[in-house]
């Protein structure tokens, strides 16, 4: 196997944390016009949105729309976070299947989360459409989820089949061996059920863009400015960072597995699990490789419990998984990545990973994510569970509307009051356990 090739590191980007560059921050995206700039001075807003990532920024974006007056603060920078590390798949599912939301909640629940789960696609459209996000590179591709084993091919054919009978999604159609092959490039997989509700979008560029846009409207994103207390002060709330206060009469925390980077948002980890995902790009594929492998351009999982990933960017092969969690600071869960893909794909072997990089994911108890009010002042939207591009970007302008005292249509994602998870001490090992497990599981491949 090649050497991983490491690039410096761009001061501002994300994957200082494993010392080798990220493909996103390489392709870069439009940079706002106060980027950099630290609130030096007190304000007084009707809401203050904690996080600039896309919960904060699609929140901001529906509060200016109803003309409230908002302001964005983040202890780095516009998608320091999550939002600008991810793979920049679009997804309209949940990590529970509907027919098991259904066997738990009902049908009827059943049906809203669907609703809920394609609404945040339709916000992904609507957001790259009116900012005029052209260089985000958003496409309606569809995802093609891949079944490693036998059994795991008629589960998600059953699924599928059940979506189409019972909720009449026909989105879903199944893909024999011979057609996942054809369209990946990769032998390893028995057959493959095709989402057509999915897409593929470049995530810092969407997110840059965004707060670009929201700038260009009016609304302040303070970068370097974390929150450091929150306090009541009459009939509002008082946020303190390092060089000046903001009273709001409503705040919006959107801070996810990076809450513990100000003491004020430290207590929403609490109700998160956060769990380490990874992300390789190859340099630019040969020609004959690139004719060959994921001709249709979409987005690809496969069905393993510790998942892997798959799309082409800018040429590249762009592989993610969750291998590098409990390697913080290290390459070695990025070089395991590369052994999966060349397991996946063994053309690859001799083709060089120029980028890699890492992030957090929140994962809750529930396995779904939560919003709703921490009290009368201050509203919280967090735990997408690994597939929060859509969700994040829908429930960022949920979180606006519970802030405006409105009710949207939350179903099983209503949190009341946050929750710590169970055992939180035990939260870390207890990750690194089931990891362990799931991989063996998936070694063996039951
Ligand atoms: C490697 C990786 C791959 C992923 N791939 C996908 C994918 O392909 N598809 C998908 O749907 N999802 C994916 N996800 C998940 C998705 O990226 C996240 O769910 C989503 O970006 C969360 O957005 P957010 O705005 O809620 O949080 P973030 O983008 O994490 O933003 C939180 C922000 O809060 C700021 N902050 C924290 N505390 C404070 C404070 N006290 N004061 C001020 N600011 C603060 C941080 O600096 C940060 O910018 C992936 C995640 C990772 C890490």
């Amino acid at each position: 196997m090649n050497q991983m090739h490491v690039r410096e590191v761009h001061e501002r980007m994300p994957a200082v944390e494993t010392g080798i560059g990220s493909l996103w921050e390489q392709l870069g995206g439009a940079v706002h016009a106060s980027s950099g700039v630290a609130l030096a001075r007190d304000l007084t807003v009707d809401v203050a949105v904690i996080g600039a990532g896309y919960s904060g920024l699609n929140a901001a974006h529906a509060l200016i729309g109803r003309g409230v007056e908002t302001v964005v603060l983040d202890a780095k920078t516009v998608g320091w976070g999550a939002s600008g590390r991810n793979g920049g798949v679009v997804s309209s599912k949940f990590r529970p299947s509907f027919p098991t939301i259904a066997r738990v909640h009902g049908l009827e629940t059943a049906r809203t989360m669907h609703r809920i789960a394609h609404d945040g696609v339709r916000v992904i459209e609507s957001v790259v459409d009116e900012y005029g996000l052209d260089d985000a590179c958003y496409a309606h591709t569809g995802n093609l989820r891949c079944a490693h084993t036998e059994r795991t091919f008629d589960a998600i054919r059953a699924e599928a089949e059940w979506l189409r009978q019972t909720l009449g999604d026909t989105s879903m159609s199944v893909l024999s061996r011979e057609e996942v092959t054809r369209e990946t490039g990769s032998s390893a997989f028995v057959g493959g059920v095709l989402g057509k509700d999915a897409g593929t979008i470049l995530p810092l560029r969407y997110v840059r863009g965004l707060a670009a846009g929201l700038v260009r409207r009016g609304v302040p994103v303070w970068e370097s400015t974390p929150v450091t207390k929150i306090e009541r002060d009459g009939d509002r709330v008082l946020l303190r960072t390092p060089s000046a206060t903001v009273r709001a009469r409503q705040v919006i925390v959107a801070t996810n597995a990076y809450s513990n980077l100000g003491a004020a948002t430290a207590p929403y980890q609490q109700a998160l699990v956060p769990f380490r995902s990874a992300m390789i790009a190859t340099e630019r594929l040969p020609a004959d490789l690139d004719a060959r492998l994921m001709v249709e351009r979409r987005s690809y999982t496969e069905t393993r419990r510790m998942m892997k990933w798959f799309r082409k960017v800018d040429g590249r092969m762009l592989f993610g998984g969750r291998d590098a969690f409990g390697k913080e600071g290290r390459t070695d869960g990025l070089a395991a990545l590369q052994r999966a893909m060349i397991g996946l794909f063994p053309d690859l072997a001799d083709v060089k990973v120029e980028y890699g990089w890492s992030g957090y994911v929140a994962m809750t108890f529930s396995a779904l994510p939560q919003i709703g009010r921490a009290d009368d002042r201050t509203v919280f939207c967090l735990g997408y569970n690994g597939a929060g591009v859509a969700m994040a970007s829908l429930l960022g302008r949920h979180a606006a509307a519970l802030a405006l005292g409105e009710r949207p249509e939350l179903s099983l994602l209503a949190a009341d009051g946050l929750k710590p998870v169970p055992f939180l001490a035990l939260r870390t090992p207890g990750v690194r356990l089931v990891a362990a497990w799931y991989q063996l599981l998936d070694a063996v491949g039951v």
